[in-house]
C-alpha cells in the first residue's frame, strides 16, 4: 500500500489541475493520496468526479495557522486536516477569511517589489491564479516569467523568504482555534513539517503538547523538509504523546522539484486518520 496524505493542486498553489494530480499519483504507483490544498475544499468535487478507478481520494485541506508564543512573535505552523464536514460553518467562515487576507498581502508584497523597481503586476498574478488560493509560489512564478529569478525556488531564496524586506505576514489563525474548529467538524487535524527549521522558526516541544490538548491528533514526521534527526524527535515525541504519525510528499507540481510519493505513510496512520474521522468519507472504488 502506498499512502500520500498532503499534495497541493492548482486550485492552491500546485501547478496540476486536481484531476491531473490524480492521475499523477495513480501513474506513480499510489493507492491513497489526500488533496490538501491551503485554506481551501474547491478542489474536493473535481477530485471526486474525476478519481481514477483503484485510487482512493482522502478530501484534505492544509490550513495556514499560527502559534502565539509567550513574549516573541507568532511562528507560522500549517495543519493538515482529513475528512472533515466541508459545509460545518466555523470551519467555512474562517477558510473564506484566510483567502482574503491572502489576497490582500499578496497585494502588498507585489507593491513593494513593484515600487523596488520589479516588473511584477498584481491583476495579472490574480489572473494567472484562475480564481485559486494565491499565495508567494504564485509571485514567485511571476518573477521567473518576468526573467527576474531562475526558478520558483531561486525566488524565495532571493525575494520571498520570511526575513526578505518584501515579505508580508498573513493574520494566520490560532493554530489552537484551528485544532478546535477541525475537530468540531468531525475532521483529524496533523501538524504538518513541525520541524522544518529550514522553512524558518519552529515551535518547541511544550508547543506541541500545548495543540495535543486542544485536540490535535497527528504528525507528519516523514516530509522533505525533515531531516533524519527531525523525524526522528518527531517520531519519539508522537509516541510519548499517542499521536497518529503520516508521511508525505507536500507535492505542488513543478512549483517544488519534489516528486509526488516521496515520502508515505504506513498504513497504521492511515488506518488511525480514518479510525478518528467523522466529518466526511474518502472517495473509493
Ligand atoms: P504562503 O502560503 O503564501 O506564505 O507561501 C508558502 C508556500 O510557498 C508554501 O506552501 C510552499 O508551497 C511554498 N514555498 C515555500 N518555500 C518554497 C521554496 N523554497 N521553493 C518553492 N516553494 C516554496
Ligand atoms: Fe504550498
Ligand atoms: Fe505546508
Ligand atoms: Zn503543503
Amino acid at each position: 500500500m502506498l499512502i500520500d496524505l498532503h499534495t497541493h493542486s492548482s486550485v492552491s498553489d500546485g501547478t496540476e489541475s486536481p484531476a491531473d494530480l490524480l492521475a499523477a499519483a495513480r501513474a506513480a504507483g499510489l493507492d491513497v493520496v489526500a488533496l490538501t490544498d491551503h485554506d481551501t475544499t474547491g478542489g474536493w468535487a473535481e477530485a471526486e468526479r474525476s478519481r481514477p478507478a483503484g485510487l482512493t481520494v482522502v478530501p484534505g485541506m492544509e490550513l495556514s495557522c499560527r502559534w502565539f508564543p509567550s513574549g516573541a512573535p507568532p511562528i507560522s505552523v500549517h495543519l493538515l486536516a482529513y475528512l472533515f464536514d466541508p459545509d460545518h460553518p466555523a470551519l467555512a467562515a474562517e477558510r473564506a477569511r484566510l483567502r482574503t487576507e491572502r489576497l490582500d498581502r499578496g497585494e502588498r508584497i507585489v507593491a513593494a517589489l513593484a515600487a523596488a523597481g520589479y516588473p511584477v503586476v498584481w491583476e495579472e498574478i490574480v489572473e494567472r491564479s484562475g480564481g485559486g488560493v494565491v499565495g508567494r509560489p504564485h509571485v514567485a512564478r511571476a518573477l521567473v516569467e518576468a526573467g527576474v529569478v531562475e526558478s520558483v525556488d531561486a525566488a524565495f531564496s532571493d525575494l520571498l523568504h520570511h526575513r526578505s524586506p518584501y515579505y508580508v505576514a498573513k493574520a494566520d489563525t490560532d493554530v489552537l482555534d484551528g485544532i478546535a474548529l477541525v475537530r468540531a467538524a468531525g475532521g483529524v487535524p496533523v501538524f504538518a513539517h513541525g520541524l522544518a527549521t529550514r522553512r524558518g522558526r519552529v515551535v518547541g516541544d511544550e508547543a506541541i503538547a500545548t495543540m495535543v490538548a486542544a485536540g490535535l491528533l497527528g504528525l507528519e514526521v516523514d516530509h522533505p523538509d525533515h531531516t533524519p534527526e527531525e523525524r526522528a524527535h518527531l517520531r519519539g515525541l508522537a509516541a510519548d504523546l499517542g499521536l497518529l504519525v503520516t508521511g508525505s510528499s507536500d507535492y505542488h507540481g513543478t512549483n517544488k522539484t519534489t516528486p509526488i510519493a516521496a515520502c508515505t505513510t504506513d498504513p497504521a496512520g492511515w488506518e488511525a486518520v480514518q479510525a478518528a474521522a467523522t466529518g466526511a468519507a474518502p472517495y473509493r472504488d
